[in-house]
């Protein structure tokens, strides 16, 4: 079984994956961590965000591992670095880049073909799994995703304290990551067909489980 779970930043789908993905006794598979985990690369190679001969070998020499709720780039637990501020900022350019998205939906595919997975991402009921048991897509207004978001990286001990610049700031780079990613060619962030849309704006946690779980147990 593969349940999809779509939606722009801080639309709640990473936490409510989880909590599925418990909730069912089944695996979680994260594939924004693996679009990171390949920025990071990328950044620390210095390899230009373009096509090139330089990107494919790159591309050929990273091993992504996902494991308990962990991402190891050639063995390396980068699970933090993946959420700083500046694999934000270039996450969007990478992730329009063909040979990356080839490479990310073929191991995607690979990895939960062998069990029952909860995917989360941009593309998932819509290009990697369309023929996925369970598709839904989240969404919640700009100025409560910049505020999950500043509660995640405060969480995370990136982020000392929230006020209205933080949060303002946040808003803004988000709308650009999200106009990015919905205007790109391949594969852009979009309602997948037969996705169910739920507007996580004002609604705790357990309400969007809750609507999720009741969903998948009508069918
Ligand atoms: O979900 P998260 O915010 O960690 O995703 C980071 C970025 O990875 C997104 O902004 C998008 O550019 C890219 N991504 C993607 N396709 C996916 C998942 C993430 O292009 N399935």
């Amino acid at each position: 079984m593969i349940i999809t779970i779509d939606g722009p930043a801080g639309s709640g789908k990473s936490t409510i994956s989880k909590m599925l993905a418990q909730k069912l006794g089944i695996s979680f598979l994260d594939t924004g961590a693996m679009y990171r985990a390949v920025t990071l690369q990328i950044l620390n190679s210095k390899t230009p965000i373009a096509e090139s001969a330089q990107m494919e070998n790159l591309l050929d020499s990273i091993e992504l591992k996902l494991d308990g709720g962990r991402i190891y780039l050639n063995g390396r637990d980068v699970s933090g670095e993946i959420r700083a501020a500046e694999i934000d900022r270039n996450v969007s350019k990478v992730s329009e880049l063909r040979s990356v998205r080839v490479k990310m939906t073929a191991l995607q595919q690979k990895t939960a073909c062998r069990r029952d997975y909860v995917c989360e991402g941009r593309d998932m009921g819509s290009a990697v799994f369309p023929d996925a048991d369970f598709k839904f897509y989240l969404d919640a207004s700009p100025g409560e995703r910049a505020r999950r978001r500043a509660e995640q990286l405060k969480r995370n001990g990136m982020l000392a304290s929230i006020d209205n610049a933080v949060l303002a700031r946040l808003k803004d780079e988000m709308i650009e990551r999200d106009r990015q990613d919905t205007a790109r060619e391949l594969s852009p962030l979009t309602v997948p067909v037969g996705a169910v849309v739920i507007d996580t704006t004002g609604l705790s946690l357990r309400d969007v489980l809750q609507k999720i779980v009741s969903s998948v147990d009508k069918k």
